[in-house]
């Protein structure tokens, strides 16, 4: 089996777990797990030496009930169909969660993107572009992409940019792709969004005092010992937040191995170290670690996997010390895994729930680039001068005169980035505490995942119902 059928079989194995305690209809479960449609394309580029190679690539649009769809675009290696179908549907189940309005939706091209030229690149994705749009698999009312593993807001430019030339007058043609960069029609605030979304989330969950008691750690998120499997987007800036919250990281995992300190690592200094000598190995005072895959066995409260789908399997996971595994990444634990961590007690935050703060952050993009202006513009100075004149007059009640250092700060009126960031913030804590609900609810007898499962098919499933069925 290929790794991409591997996690397609294994989304919709918690799709068919979750479907089974739900009351629906199941030809409207059937209708909700099935993808509703899948390109495929191959073109030619060329290469700078001048020689040309065929490209492979793909677009899986899971669900219609809400338009636009919306989804990544993935530069790898193990890109096929079922990968895109699986990364597609987690989509659909993530956007219903945290109430994104929008259909799920993946791409990607069977490519290293290392091997590439940035030029070579670049006309890889213009074509790969030129191909959506020609089929309808693209634009800002149908199917709207944003970054993935091997892509950024670098591809997303080029992606903006090849859109807007092709449909030359559209006037919402910027809302075509999100995480672009903020010159280029992006968002204040998106680039870390993910992983600041991870953070948000994680500190809520372990703000329960009744369920950390069960698993024997203290509320909060000062103190604990975190590992991070994955340098990248949502990785890196997981790993800062986490750190600025007073955790402290105790393991870090590359593609080129792995490092361990149990006094904590200063994540800045690895990040220089690595631009310095393109790994993470060797960093002063801390230990190489035998394989890459050893930093996830390593003694730690909170354990986040940020890289890649299936890296905890029912090999490792035995050996899994963590009390909490955040899925960072989208499904880094295969279904095997996910039985023996519940058996064994550990605490798994799905991620369908904890890194849909990308494509929360991408769904105000979108909504910025539609209505045409940057959020906090019209009331910021209002803002302001409204706190202006309320402190004024508690001046004149209290007769206590704040100074400017107090007055500056306490009418700050909103910016975009504070607004994204309140947004991320409302979301993540709101979305949680239903699927906690529900995990309540089983008694013990499921766990998050499923719960959030079920909250996100009963959500599909209340749109499909008042929508009917054309014709
Ligand atoms: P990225 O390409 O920026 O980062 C991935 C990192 O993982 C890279 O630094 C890579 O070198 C490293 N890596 C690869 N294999 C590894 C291994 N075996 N061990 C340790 N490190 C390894 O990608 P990203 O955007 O950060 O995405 C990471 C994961 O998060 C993916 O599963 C993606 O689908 C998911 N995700 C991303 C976003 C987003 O906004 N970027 C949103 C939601 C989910």
């Amino acid at each position: 089996m290929s790794v991409g059928a591997g996690f397609l079989d294994q989304v919709n194995r918690s799709f068919d777990r979750a479907a089974a305690l739900t009351p629906h209809d199941p030809t409207l479960l059937a209708n909700i797990k099935a993808c509703k449609n899948l390109f495929y394309t191959s073109f030619p580029i060329k290469r700078d030496d001048g020689r040309i190679e065929v490209m492979h690539a793909w677009r899986a649009e899971h669900s219609h009930h809400k338009l636009p769809c919306k989804g990544g675009i993935r530069y790898a290696e193990t890109v096929d169909a079922e990968e895109m179908q699986a990364l597609a549907a987690l989509m659909t189940y993530k956007c219903a969660l945290v109430d994104v309005p929008f259909g799920g939706a993946k791409g990607g091209i069977r490519i290293r993107p290392k091997a590439y030229s940035a030029d070579e690149l670049e006309r890889i994705t213009r074509r790969y572009v030129f191909e959506l749009v020609r089929k309808n698999f693209m634009g800002p009312g149908l199917d709207v992409p944003a970054p993935d593993v091997g892509t950024g807001p670098r591809e997303m430019a080029w992606i903006a940019d090849t859109y807007t030339q092709l449909r030359p007058g559209e006037l919402d043609a910027l809302g075509c792709v999100t995480a672009k960069p903020v010159s280029a029609g992006g968002i204040r605030g998106r680039l870390e969004a993910t992983g600041r979304g991870v953070f948000y989330g994680v500190r809520e969950l372990c703000g329960v005092g009744e369920d950390m008691k069960a698993l024997g750690v203290a509320p909060g998120i000062q103190g604990k010992r975190v590992v991070v499997q994955g340098l990248g987007n949502v990785g890196y800036f997981a790993a800062h937040f986490f750190v600025e919250g007073g955790a402290i990281l105790v393991g870090l995992a590359e593609s080129e191995g792995a490092i361990a300190d149990p006094k904590g690592l200063d994540l800045e200094k690895v990040m220089a170290h690595r631009r310095e000598r393109r790994s993470i190995l060797d960093f002063p005072g801390a230990t190489n670690l035998a394989r890459r895959e050893d930093a996830l066995e390593l003694e730690c409260d909170i354990l986040i996997p940020a890289a890649l789908e299936r890296q905890i399997t029912a090999e490792n996971a035995p050996r899994v010390k963590a009390k909490i595994v955040v899925e960072a990444a989208n499904g880094p634990t295969t279904p095997e895994a996910d039985e023996i961590l519940g058996r064994r007690g550990i605490m798994v935050i799905p991620d369908a729930y904890i890194n849909a703060g990308g494509v929360t952050v991408s769904y105000f993009e979108w909504v910025k680039n539609l209505g045409h202006v940057r959020f906090g513009r019209m009331q910021k100075r209002f803002e302001q001068g409204a706190y202006g004149r309320l402190l004024q007059a508690v001046e004149g009640v209290t007769g206590r005169r704040f100074t400017p250092q107090e007055m500056e700060q306490l009418t700050h009126g909103a910016s975009e980035e504070d607004l994204v960031n309140s947004g991320l913030e409302e979301t993540m804590i709101g979305a949680y505490h239903p699927i906690r609900e529900r995990w309540k609810q089983q008694q013990g007898k499921t766990d998050l995942r499923t719960a959030a499962m079920i909250v996100a098919i009963d959500k599909v499933a209340l749109s499909y119902e008042q929508l009917g069925i054309f014709p």
